[in-house]
């Protein structure tokens, strides 16, 4: 039987007008918007693109948009300065330096300069390690978007099998942490795990964020289970992902398209962290000491 095919583009969208709807009693209970950030070094097409898109949703939600735009040759201080600049402006509420910088800049340092509580893309040192620990902090979007289609799709996760493909800081180890938060039992594989398709086989939810085109194919996947598909690639015949989701279509009961997947949720949870962001440090208040989350430390 194929595949329900789960609609990132309408969940997106859905997350977005909640978030314009918490900016709009945000504003009204501070008198002011809160401020997404974006830093973007170099000219590099697809982060044009990324960066264009996620200042004109930020608009639309009626957040400020400050952007800084550096010459890809910029030097580390000189990107390190802009983001101490934004860090101390109060009316910024979340910073986004996009990534990859060009010319293999290590980006490990410059994450760091962003203060926990406007860590937007979840990270920092400290963010990761609160979700490490199961603590509140900012999460990373990608895999918080899935877990938002998971929870949009009413697939269980309490007790299940859940394998994620790839263990990278930005998608994979995140979204490992955020299933055992919600109480799945979790495997990693990697590059190298032996016999990746008899694991997957295993998972009542299946994750894939290998970036390996068509990685996961019918044979990765038993009957019945969700399937989410984070890669993305472009190729001669248009955005494919890590799944050939026609064949995994036929075995899978739910499963994410490319494009119009998990793609859209990134930016929509980016906006989401924005508004949370900018409403824990409203409850914190500005003479209350604030922990490192954010939070009010009391
Ligand atoms: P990454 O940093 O390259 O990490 C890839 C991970 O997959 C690594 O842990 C790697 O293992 C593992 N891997 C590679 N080949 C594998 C194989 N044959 N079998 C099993 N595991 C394998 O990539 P990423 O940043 O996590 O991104 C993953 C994909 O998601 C990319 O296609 C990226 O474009 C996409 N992405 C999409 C969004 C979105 O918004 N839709 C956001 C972020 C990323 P090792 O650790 O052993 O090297």
């Amino acid at each position: 039987m194929p595949a329900v095919l789960i609609d990132g583009t309408a969940i997106a969208a859905r997350v977005r007008d909640e978030v314009a709807e918490r900016v709009h009693r945000y504003r009204e209970r501070t008198g002011r918007a809160p401020g997404l950030a974006t830093v973007l070094v170099g000219d590099d097409p697809a982060s044009l693109v990324y960066v264009g898109r996620k200042r004109r949703l930020a608009a639309e939600a009626g957040m400020t948009d400050q952007h800084r735009h550096l010459p890809a040759d910029a030097s580390g201080s000189s990107i390190a300065a802009v983001l101490d600049e934004l860090a101390a402006d109060d009316a910024v509420s979340g910073i986004l330096l996009q990534l990859p910088l060009p010319n293999r800049m290590a980006s490990g340092p410059l994450i760091e300069r962003i203060p926990t509580w406007k860590d937007v893309d979840g990270l920092t040192t400290l963010n990761a390690g609160l979700l490490a620990r199961g603590e509140p902090g900012l999460r990373p979007c990608t895999p918080s978007g899935v877990m938002r289609l998971l929870a949009e799709t009413g697939a269980a996760l309490e007790g299940r099998h859940a394998v994620v493909v790839g263990r990278s800081e930005l998608v994979g180890r995140p979204m490992a942490q955020l299933l055992l938060e919600r109480h799945a039992t979790v495997t990693i594989a990697h590059s190298r795990t032996r016999d990746l398709a008899a694991l997957t086989r295993q998972a009542d939810v299946l994750v894939a964020a290998a970036g390996v085109p068509g990685l996961i194919g019918a044979e990765h996947v038993t009957p019945g289970a969700v399937v989410i598909d984070v890669g993305i690639h472009r190729t001669d015949d248009g955005l494919v992902g890590d799944v050939r989701t026609a064949e995994v279509a036929e075995v899978a009961a739910a499963i994410t398209p490319v494009p119009g997947g998990v793609g859209p949720m990134t930016i929509a949870m980016l906006l989401s962290n924005t508004v949370v962001a900018a409403e824990r440090r409203a409850a914190a208040g500005r003479a209350r000491p604030v922990a490192a989350s954010g939070v009010p430390a009391s």
